[in-house]
C-alpha cells in the first residue's frame, strides 16, 4: 500500500515536471496556480477536470491545476470557504452544515442527476419495508441529503429503525449486518454485481427528491478576487467533460493508468456508462447550473425540518455573483464578503415619526425612506423592513437581533450596549412645544419642575436626565399622544425634536399649540446597526458618506411643506371649523390613545424589558400550547433551562447595571445560535429557557452543548469570559408540565452540582 503510494507520488511529479518543461517553452511564468479539491477518490467521477489537465485545456487558459484526491475526514466546504483551495467538488449543489447553508458559489453541474440511491434487501421493495430494519447511511446523508428527504417523508427515523455510521464497505450489506445502504449507483453496483449479490435499489428521485451532483464550487472570495480566472476554470473543465464523454475508452485507460490503478478497466467502464447517463445530455449543457433544482431541494429541506426555516439561497450561482460584484466597487472585499454572507438586511424603523419616516399600510415612507431607497440601489443585497407598532418594539427588536438596523437613530449610552452608530445623516433642534399662551422660555431649566411629555425611549429622555438633573419628564407612547395631553391642558409641555414637532403642530395643531423654547445641542440622527456585526456599521458610513448634499436638500423639500399665510382673513370660518374639529379630534385622541396604550400592554405583557426575549408569562403560554401538541400529535419537546455560572460574582464586582448590560449580551448570545423554531425566553433573573418543538432529546442536548460552547467562547463586554450549565428534560405523555419542569431543573442542578459549564439531560426512564 505504502509502495503503491509512493509510486502514484513519483508518477504525479514526473507528469508534474514533464507539463512544467512542456509549458515553460511558451509562457511559464503566466501559469497561474490553483487547486480543485475532489470529495472523491479518483475515479471517472472527475473525467472531465482530470481531461482538461492531461489535453492541456486548463493551459490553454494560462491555468496550472492541481487536483487533489478526498482524503478521509477532510472537510471540502471548510478547505474551500477558507481560501485553503480556490476550488471544490460537491455531491449537492447545497452545502449545509449545523442546519444552515454555507455560503457556497456553484459554478458548474456535471451530473444532473445524484447516482446517490439505496440498495435494500430482496425483501425490501418499497422505502415503508425500511422501517424495523438496519439501514448504513453517512451522517452527511442522514441529515441533509435526498436519501434524508426520502426517509422522513416515509416517516423512517432512528425511533423506529435502526441507523448506523457508514463503513464504506460493502461487506456489511453483503453479510446482511446491514438491510439497506446508501451507495453510489456508479460504483458499488458493479461490485454487488460481480459477486453476484441480490439487491433492490430505491432511488430518491422516483420519489421527488432528485438533486445533482459532481458540482463545482467556490467561495465568494475566490471569484469576486479573481472573476476571469473562475470562468476560465469553468470553461476548460466543461471542455474536458465534453472531451471525456467523446472519448471514453481513451479516457478510462488514462485514468486506469495515472490516477486510479486499484480501479478495474471493467468497473471504470461501468462508472462511465452511468455516470453518462447522470449527465442528462439530451436535456442539459455540459456544465450546466440548474438553479430551480437547488430552490427545490431547499423548499423540500424546510418542508421536512431538516434545515432552519429562515435559510435563503441569496445569489449562489457564479454568474449572478459576478454581475453584482461589479456594481458595488465601492466596499473593501471583506465588507463584500459579509454582504454576501448577511443576503439580507432587516431594518427596524420609527413607525410615526413625520417627517422623518413613518409606516403606512405597511410601507415605509418619508425622509428616511427616501435616503434608505438611494443606499439599496448601491447595495448587492436587500435592506428588508420589519415592521413594529411603535418606536419601543423597534427597541426590544433590535435587542433580541429580530432586526440588524435602525434607519434613524441617536447615540446614546443605553442603546450602545447593542447598537453602533454611523456618522449621523440627519440633525434637528430640540424645542419644548407648549399652548399658545405660555411665554417664551429662555433656559428650561426655569421650568424643570413642571411636567413634561417626552416619548419613552427616545434618546431626548436620555440625554434630558443627564444635562438637566431633576427634570420632571413623563413617557408617553408617541408624539401624537404627547401634544394632545399638551393641548388638554395635562402636560405643560412636550419635548421633541423641531422638525417633527413643526410638522405636528402645522397639521393637527395650528392654533393651539406653539414652540416656546430651544433646548441646548441638537439631535444627531444616523443609522444604528447591531454591534456584533461591526462590518454592517462600516457598510453604512461608507453609504452615508456616498450622500449628495443637494439629493438629500431636495428629499428634505419634498417632506417639509411650508405653509404660507393666507391673504383672506377666514377666522370667523377657520374657529367654527376648529370647533367642530376639536369635538372629532377629542374624540379620536380617546380612541387613539387607548388602543396604544393597549398595544404597548399586550407587548409588554409578553416581551422582557431587558432582553426583548420572551417574558416568563409568554414562556407559561408557549409550554401549554407545546403541551398540547405533545398530547394531541404525539410531537415531541424538549426544554433547556440554562443558568449562568457564578453570576452574584459579576453583580458583586461590578455592579448590577453592567450585570443587567451582561444578561442582555447573554439573551443575544442564545437567540442568535438557536433555530426559528426554538423559543428562547427569560425564565426569571440569570436563568433562561429554549423550548424547542419537534426535537429529540440527544438534538436538543446537542444544541444546549451548541449553546454554552458559544457561551465560554463569547468576549462580553466587561467580563470578558463566562460559562453557564444547563438542564434539559422533555415533555411526555404521562407527567405534567410541572414535572417536566422539575426535571430539566433538578438536570441543571446535577449540572451545577458536577462542575458546571455541562449540560445534563433529565432521562424519562429514571425513577
Ligand atoms: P451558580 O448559578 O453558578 O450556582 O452561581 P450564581 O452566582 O449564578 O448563583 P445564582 O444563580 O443562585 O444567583 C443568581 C444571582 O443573579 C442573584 C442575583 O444577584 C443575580 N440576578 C438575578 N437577576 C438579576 C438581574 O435582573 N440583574 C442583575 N444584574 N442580576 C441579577
Ligand atoms: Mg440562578
Ligand atoms: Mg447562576
Amino acid at each position: 500500500m505504502e509502495e503503491f503510494k509512493l509510486m502514484k507520488k513519483v508518477i504525479r511529479l514526473l507528469g508534474l515536471l514533464m507539463l512544467g518543461f512542456a509549458s515553460s517553452s511558451f509562457s511559464a511564468d503566466k501559469l497561474e496556480n490553483v487547486s480543485l479539491l475532489l470529495d472523491w477518490k479518483f475515479q471517472y467521477e472527475f473525467a472531465g477536470f482530470i481531461m482538461a489537465k492531461e489535453k492541456g485545456f486548463y493551459r490553454e487558459q494560462g491555468l496550472d491545476v492541481e487536483i487533489i484526491e478526498y482524503e478521509e475526514d477532510s472537510d471540502i466546504v471548510e478547505s474551500v470557504l477558507s481560501q485553503q483551495h480556490n476550488y471544490g467538488m460537491y455531491n449537492s449543489s447545497l452545502s449545509i452544515k449545523d442546519g444552515k447553508l454555507q455560503p457556497t458559489i456553484l459554478m458548474a453541474t456535471y451530473f444532473q442527476q445524484s447516482p446517490l440511491a439505496l440498495v435494500t434487501a430482496k425483501d425490501i421493495k418499497r422505502p415503508k419495508d425500511i422501517i424495523g430494519r438496519t439501514i448504513m447511511l453517512s451522517n452527511q446523508q442522514r441529515k441533509y441529503s435526498a436519501l434524508a428527504l426520502l426517509l422522513d417523508h416515509f416517516y423512517i427515523n432512528d425511533k423506529n429503525t435502526k441507523m448506523v455510521p457508514h463503513s464504506f464497505n460493502i461487506d456489511a450489506f453483503v453479510s446482511q449486518d446491514v438491510d439497506v445502504m446508501s451507495v453510489f449507483k456508479t460504483n458499488e453496483l458493479y461490485e454487488l454485481d460481480k459477486r453476484g449479490v441480490e439487491y433492490n435499489i430505491i432511488d430518491p428521485s422516483d420519489y421527488g427528491f432528485a438533486t445533482s451532483a459532481v458540482n463545482l464550487f467556490s467561495s465568494f472570495t475566490e471569484v469576486s478576487n479573481h472573476p476571469e480566472r473562475a470562468q476560465k476554470f469553468v470553461s476548460a473543465s466543461n471542455q474536458g467533460w465534453a472531451y471525456a464523454v467523446a472519448h471514453t475508452e481513451e479516457t478510462i485507460r488514462l485514468i486506469h493508468q495515472h490516477y486510479a490503478p486499484q480501479k478495474s478497466l471493467e468497473a471504470l467502464r461501468f462508472e462511465a456508462k452511468i455516470s453518462q447517463q447522470m449527465m442528462l445530455l439530451d436535456f442539459f449543457q455540459v456544465g450546466e447550473v440548474n438553479a430551480d433544482l437547488s430552490q427545490r431541494m431547499l423548499k423540500q429541506l424546510k418542508f421536512s425540518h431538516l434545515i432552519n426555516e429562515n435559510e435563503t439561497l441569496g445569489s449562489f450561482l457564479l454568474d449572478d455573483v459576478l454581475n453584482e460584484a461589479s456594481k458595488n466597487t465601492d466596499f473593501s472585499p471583506q465588507q463584500k464578503d459579509y454582504l454576501y454572507r448577511k443576503k439580507e438586511i432587516k431594518m427596524c424603523v420609527d413607525p410615526d415619526w413625520m417627517p422623518f419616516e413613518k409606516i403606512k399600510a405597511g410601507a415605509h415612507i418619508g425622509i428616511v425612506n427616501d435616503v434608505i431607497n438611494g443606499f439599496r440601489k448601491q447595495l448587492p443585497i436587500p435592506i428588508k423592513l420589519v415592521p413594529t407598532r411603535h418606536w419601543q418594539e423597534s427597541l426590544l427588536f433590535a435587542k433580541s437581533r429580530r432586526c440588524d438596523m435602525f434607519s434613524l437613530a441617536a447615540a446614546t449610552p443605553s442603546r450602545s450596549v447593542y447598537m453602533d452608530f454611523t456618522q449621523p445623516y440627519l440633525s434637528s433642534h430640540i424645542v419644548l412645544a407648549t399652548k399658545m399662551d405660555t411665554p417664551f422660555i429662555g433656559d428650561i431649566k426655569e421650568v424643570r419642575q413642571r411636567k413634561m411629555g417626552v416619548v419613552k425611549g427616545y434618546a431626548i429622555a436620555e440625554q434630558l436626565e443627564r444635562q438637566v438633573p431633576g427634570i420632571n419628564l413623563l413617557e408617553v407612547s408617541s408624539m401624537q399622544e404627547g401634544l394632545a395631553r399638551v393641548d388638554s391642558g395635562e402636560l405643560f409641555g412636550y419635548i421633541g425634536n423641531l422638525m417633527g414637532i413643526a410638522n405636528a403642530i402645522q397639521h393637527d395643531f395650528t392654533g393651539a399649540l406653539k414652540v416656546s423654547a430651544r433646548l441646548e445641542g441638537k439631535l444627531q440622527l444616523g443609522i444604528a446597526t447591531r454591534n456584533d456585526e461591526p462590518l454592517l456599521n462600516e457598510v453604512f458610513n461608507r453609504l452615508i458618506s456616498n450622500i449628495d448634499e443637494a439629493q438629500l436638500q431636495g428629499i428634505y423639500n419634498k417632506w417639509v411643506v411650508v405653509k404660507h399665510d393666507s391673504l383672506v382673513d377666514y377666522s370667523l370660518v377657520w374657529k367654527l371649523i376648529a370647533v367642530l374639529l376639536f369635538i372629532t379630534l377629542a374624540y379620536l385622541l380617546h380612541y387613539l390613545k387607548l388602543s396604544k396604550l393597549n398595544q404597548l400592554l399586550l407587548m409588554q405583557s409578553t416581551t422582557d424589558k431587558l432582553t426583548g426575549l420572551n417574558n416568563r408569562a409568554k414562556a407559561d403560554l408557549i409550554l401549554a400550547q407545546n403541551k398540547y401538541d405533545v398530547d394531541r400529535y404525539k410531537t415531541k419537546v424538549s426544554i433547556i433551562l440554562l443558568d449562568i455560572d457564578y453570576f452574584k460574582r459579576v453583580n458583586d464586582n461590578h455592579g448590577h447595571i453592567i450585570g443587567d448590560d451582561v444578561l442582555l449580551e447573554f439573551a443575544q448570545v442564545l437567540q442568535n445560535n438557536v433555530r426559528v423554531n426554538d423559543f428562547v425566553c427569560r425564565w426569571g433573573g440569570e436563568e433562561f429557557m429554549v423550548i424547542c418543538p419537534n426535537i429529540q432529546l440527544g438534538e436538543a442536548q446537542e444544541l444546549a452543548n451548541k449553546l454554552l460552547t458559544k457561551i465560554r467562547n463569547h468576549r462580553f463586554q466587561h467580563i470578558d469570559r463566562m460559562t453557564a450549565s444547563a438542564g434539559i428534560s422533555q415533555f411526555s405523555r404521562q407527567s405534567s408540565i410541572q414535572v417536566s419542569l422539575q426535571h430539566a431543573d433538578a438536570a441543571l442542578y446535577r449540572a451545577k452540582d458536577s462542575g458546571r459549564d455541562q449540560t445534563v439531560v433529565y432521562r424519562n426512564d429514571e425513577a
